[in-house]
């Protein structure tokens, strides 16, 4: 099985990582004996390969402790998963090591994956024996702890010698969380060694690569002649990234991504340059992973910009800055107004009014878009009532909102969408809901559950920017979605380009076949407008009726609209 294979754009690199995961592991099988070893604990205990496989596990540890070792793997085949314990283990050369270990249980293969490190390591530089509290159990790196108190040593230092500079580099694995989800815990782990076995073979003995949590881990790179050292380094890690990890019967690719930070005197501590590498791998991962980005200030601006951006944004909802607009959807039958897309606007006290495109993002990150979105919904449903109580007609105008991907996953939605209802008094009819394609893939199963729901419930229900998503026609039909709301970038030239006029024609004529309706947003120009009519589209929505408006000035186009039906030209 392959899971995220990369284009091997590389010509092969001559590589230790055909071999088992260089590491501190060993694979036993369910009966204990030896399977598999890594070449690190060869180096350690002095066995070759071939010599430690097939021995009982439980024959390696000394005497006294194998009474221990046994109840320990025991107590494994139970619900317990994984068990830790320290044990004297025996080398080549007849002594013993003190080793801590970390043994899980794989159910599904029975097979028990066990990684160690010495109790005691020995500091190269200071001979000191370094305490477990530094020591990543996993990978036997030096932890998040140690890597810090390292950073300080060398920040010091450099203060004493001005010409030393030194780089940071945070490594982030891209898409770790898949692997692990895809693969299990298990081989989640092992990735996670021969990572940081691949970082520490492609690195100085000096330079300290420690596991900072996670997939994450950072590297000290001291005394670096330029800054283009550490993108060097990188770059080698990142050649031997395209080649696959060999773990258990699986072939694993993983690209990392990296932030790079470079020693300056505006640095005094150590989490300022650990903050910025991780700024600026974050950015790294943002474009889409497997690459680098050195730290600069400009970022740093624009995270406290960002930063600024998020705590206005939490007070504007207690401060009633946010405004719904509305814009006019139009019949395209009889051209006359049929309802309104309500669209948010935040009114900021020094900005200006700012565009959703500017806040939605952040509002959905930091959760806001529940509150916000609930509040738009209360907002519009009760607008559209008063209005509707104003100005009978047949068919009533309908209002239609936007949803997110956020309150798609909330089980509450139905029942709040049911209150709003009930307590301003709209008909479900009256209300449509706007759904992204790529809101709904988030989790599709869940989401496609909740429009059953919402359906049950009588309210119509959009699927928005269609054609932009990855959504396959295959589903469509699954969906319990009434129009299919065909993407601005489509429209905009629908009028000159064949490619856009047949794509927009495909759509209207599945629409007939699965039964629904279709609108078209971004109509700007009466040309696209009388395509879309031949076409036998039934709705328009764009800046030739007229931009999204506050609510006085929708209500002016109501009054128009009402006017002229009743005096028709
Ligand atoms: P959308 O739901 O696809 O809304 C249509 C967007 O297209 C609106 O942008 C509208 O102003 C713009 N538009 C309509 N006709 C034309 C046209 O003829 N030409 C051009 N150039 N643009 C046109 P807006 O208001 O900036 O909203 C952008 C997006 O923000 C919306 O796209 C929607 O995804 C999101 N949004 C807006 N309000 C809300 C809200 O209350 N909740 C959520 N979750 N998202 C919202
Ligand atoms: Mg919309
Ligand atoms: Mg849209």
């Amino acid at each position: 099985m392959q899971i995220y294979r990369k284009p091997p754009v590389l010509p092969p690199v001559e590589s230790a990582f055909f071999k088992l995961p260089d590491t501190l592991l060993m694979v036993l099988d369910p009966a204990w004996t030896v399977q598999l070893v890594s070449d690190a604990w060869c180096q350690i205990l002095g066995w070759r390969q071939e010599a430690m496989r097939w021995r009982p596990f439980v024959e390696l540890a000394h005497q006294d402790d194998q009474a221990d070792t046994i109840e320990k793997l025991a107590s494994l085949n139970g619900d317990l998963t994984t068990v830790r314990f320290s044990c004297r283990f025996r080398r080549h050369d007849g002594g013993y090591i003190g080793l801590t270990w970390n043994v899980s249980h794989d159910k599904a293969s029975g097979l028990l994956y066990a990684s160690a490190h010495e109790t005691a390591v020995k500091l190269p530089d200071k001979g000191a024996s370094l305490p477990e509290v530094y020591v990543d159990g996993l990978t036997g790196l030096p932890n998040r702890t140690l890597f810090v108190d390292r950073l300080e040593h060398t920040l010091l230092r450099t203060r004493r010698r001005k010409d030393m500079r030194f780089a940071v580099l945070y490594c982030g694995l891209d898409r770790f969380k898949v692997i692990n989800h895809s693969l299990g815990n298990r081989l989640g782990d092992l990735l996670l060694v021969s990572v940081a076995n691949l970082l520490r073979g492609t690195t100085r003995p000096t330079d300290m690569v420690a596991r900072l949590g996670g997939d994450e881990f950072g590297l000290l790179l001291e005394d670096i002649q330029d800054a283009s050292s550490p993108v060097r380094v990188v770059q080698r890690i990142q050649e031997m990234l395209y080649l696959p990890f060999p773990l258990h019967e699986h072939e694993v690719f993983s690209t990392a991504s990296f932030g790079i930070t470079i020693s300056s005197e505006d640095y005094a501590e150590p989490d300022d340059m650990i903050r910025d590498a991780n700024m600026a791998m974050m950015r790294a991962k943002a474009q889409g992973g497997g690459s680098y980005v050195v730290f600069n200030k400009g970022m740093h601006d624009e995270a406290v910009r960002r930063l600024e951006l998020e705590m206005d944004l939490r007070k504007a909802l207690e401060r009633q800055q946010f405004q719904a607009y509305y814009q006019p959807i139009m019949s395209l039958h009889n051209g006359r107004l049929a309802g309104f897309e309500a669209l948010v606007r935040w009114a900021h006290p020094e900005k200006g009014l700012i565009p959703p495109a500017d806040f939605i993002p952040v509002a959905e990150e930091i959760g806001l878009i529940v509150p916000l979105g609930q509040w738009m919904l209360n907002e519009a449903c009760r607008q559209m009532r008063e209005w509707q109580l104003r100005y009978p007609r047949r068919p009533a105008l309908t209002i239609s909102v936007n949803l997110s991907a956020r309150q798609l996953l909330r089980s509450e939605l139905t029942r709040e969408v049911r209150r709003t209802l009930r307590e301003t008094g709209l008909s479900p009819r009256h209300l449509k809901l706007e759904i992204t394609e790529s809101a709904m893939m988030e989790d599709a199963e869940r989401a496609i559950e909740l429009l059953h729901k919402l359906k049950r419930q009588r309210i119509r229900l959009l699927l928005d920017d269609f054609g932009t998503g990855y959504s396959s026609l295959s589903y469509l039909h699954r969906l319990p979605i009434d129009t299919l709301k065909v993407d601005r970038s489509f429209i905009m030239n629908v009028h000159d380009n064949d490619a856009d006029k047949g794509f927009v024609e495909t759509i209207v004529k599945l629409a007939r076949q699965l039964d629904r309706d279709v609108i078209c947003e971004g109509v700007e120009l009466v040309e696209q407008e009388r395509i879309l009519k031949e076409m036998g589209v039934e709705y328009g929505q764009g800046f030739l009726y007229s931009r999204p408006v506050a609510a006085n000035e929708a209500e002016m186009l109501i009054i128009t609209d009402q006017a002229r039906n009743a005096h028709p030209a």
